[in-house]
This record gives structure tokens, C-alpha cells and sequence, in this order.
């Protein structure tokens, strides 16, 4: 087996300045990926001496994520060393901004990612350069933006650049660039980084679910959603409520309350990755 190095972060991401940034801010959802990804940066910032820069931060998704999902992101960061920082979307969890649009979001109009995750980040970089023009930071406060996407998860991901300007989420303010350091890591390189840190990974994994973040995600494979509903029947109920409320499914090719149905009865013996 090969064994998985700090070189394997790809060679272009070599001439990447961490010193050139003020912050260098990991999103963590407190999955595999972001794990992987949070041990990797983590020790090159060390290595160039930038380790003060790192921030962690994580969306916190309330009743929809993973039971113990923020604590665990917590805890990763605290066995790093790095700051960690909490945001959440106001206007109401994934649920209930469904009942209020009444409908769910698909993989062409994944809402869910901007106003659940994305947007909710976007409140820390502001409060990041904020912080830095008090320390006495002139001109727009340089942000690297971190995250664990991986060719290997879509089509769509594969064809993400490692390295850009985020120029939605820059201003006059900050400029805010994104790097995925593991883009090109298998997931087999991924386990192997996180059993090589010793740090704690999610339990949802060792129950067969391949993805963290919402129990039920709309991208989920119907085996990995009916693991879920056998994981989570409180939850999956409360789907099935509000898919009754709009007069909507789940997702076209698929309810939850099929999914809950199957939960029953099904014992899946291989889950499958997500549809998208
Ligand atoms: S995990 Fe899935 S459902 Fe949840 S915010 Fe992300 S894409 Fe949307």
C-alpha cells in the first residue's frame, strides 16, 4: 500500500503562498474529507510557519446533520490546534425552508449548499477582515479558502480548478481565494490519511454511510438514504411530513417516504456513493 505523504498534495499547490494570506480558513463539515483535508493543511502551514493563520469553521446544519456532527468538528480542530469557529443560517433549518418555498432543492438548484453553508461562511470572512483592519490590515483582507471536494466524488467536482478566485465571495473588503488540496486523493488515500492522524472520525461511517453532512441528502443514493432512515427514524419521519405538506417528493425519482417504507424492510449489504 502506498503510503500517503504531504507531497501527494498536487505539485502545482507547491508555489501556493500561504505566507500571502491573512487567514487560511478550513471548512469542515467534520467528514472524511475535510479531516483529510484539515491534516494536510494543517501541517504545511506548520511547516512554513503560518499555523496562527488556520481557522476552522463549520455550518452547523442543526436536527438535519448528523447527531454529534458540530462536536466532532470541534474536537478535530481543538486535536489540530486551530481556532474554531460556528456558523448557521438564520431563516430556519433545511426543513423548514422547504415547507416555506415548497420545494426541495435538486442537484441543479442545491439552495440548500448557499444558504445552509456557503452563505453562512461568507458571515466569517466578513467578521475575519474585519478583524484584520482592526489589527491595523490595509487594503482587502487576503482570505485562502479551504475545502475537502474531491474529482473523485462527481463529474461536476472533477472539473472544479484546484486553485481560484472566488470572486463571489470577495469585495472590496477581502479577496478570498479557493484551494482544494485533496482534489485529486482517492478515498482510500483519505482513510489513510485520517487512521495516520489518530484523530476521531464519524460513527455514520462505521454504520456504512459513504457521505457525512445531512443524514439525508438530496444527492444520496437510495441505499445510503434508506440506511439513514433506519439510522434516523425520527428524522425521516419528519421528511416524510413535510413532503406531505408541500405535495412534493423528496426528489423526482424518489420519496422519503418510500425510502422510509424500504427502511422496514431492506437490509442493504453494499451502500452506494451519491447520484450526483
Ligand atoms: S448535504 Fe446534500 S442536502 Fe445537505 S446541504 Fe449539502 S447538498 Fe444539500
Amino acid at each position: 500500500m502506498t503510503t500517503v505523504q504531504l507531497s501527494l498534495l498536487p505539485a502545482a499547490d507547491a508555489e501556493l503562498d500561504l505566507s500571502s494570506y491573512a487567514f487560511i480558513v478550513l471548512s469542515t463539515s467534520a467528514g472524511k474529507d475535510s479531516q483529510a483535508m484539515m491534516d494536510l493543511v494543517v501541517k504545511r502551514a506548520r511547516a512554513e510557519g503560518v499555523a496562527e493563520r488556520l481557522v476552522a469553521v463549520h455550518a452547523n446544519l442543526g436536527r438535519v446533520e448528523w447527531p454529534g456532527t458540530m462536536d466532532l468538528a470541534a474536537e478535530q480542530a481543538s486535536c489540530y490546534g486551530l481556532r474554531f469557529e460556528v456558523v448557521r443560517a438564520g431563516g430556519g433549518d433545511l426543513l423548514e425552508r422547504v415547507e416555506q418555498r415548497g420545494m426541495w432543492p435538486d442537484a441543479a438548484r442545491r439552495w440548500c449548499t448557499s444558504d445552509l453553508k456557503r452563505g453562512p461562511i461568507y458571515t466569517l470572512f466578513t467578521r475575519l477582515a474585519a478583524e484584520w483592519r482592526d489589527g491595523g490590515g490595509t487594503g482587502p483582507c487576503r482570505i485562502l479558502s479551504c475545502m475537502g471536494l474531491r474529482a473523485e466524488e462527481s463529474p461536476a467536482r472533477r472539473k472544479c480548478p484546484v486553485f481560484d478566485f472566488d470572486r463571489r465571495a470577495s469585495n472590496g473588503r477581502r479577496h478570498v481565494d479557493t484551494w482544494l488540496p485533496i482534489h485529486s486523493l482517492t478515498t482510500a488515500e483519505v482513510w489513510q490519511v485520517i487512521d495516520r492522524s489518530g484523530v476521531s472520525h464519524h460513527p455514520a461511517y462505521d454504520a456504512g454511510l459513504p457521505r457525512l453532512s445531512c443524514s439525508f441528502c438530496i444527492l444520496g443514493s437510495r441505499s445510503a438514504l434508506v440506511r439513514a432512515a433506519q439510522l434516523r427514524p425520527d428524522l425521516a419521519s419528519e421528511y416524510v411530513r413535510v413532503e406531505i405538506a408541500t405535495g412534493h417528493r423528496f426528489r423526482q425519482d424518489l420519496s422519503i417516504a418510500d425510502v422510509v417504507a424500504a427502511a422496514k424492510t431492506d437490509v442493504p449489504v453494499r451502500i452506494a456513493d451519491w447520484v450526483a
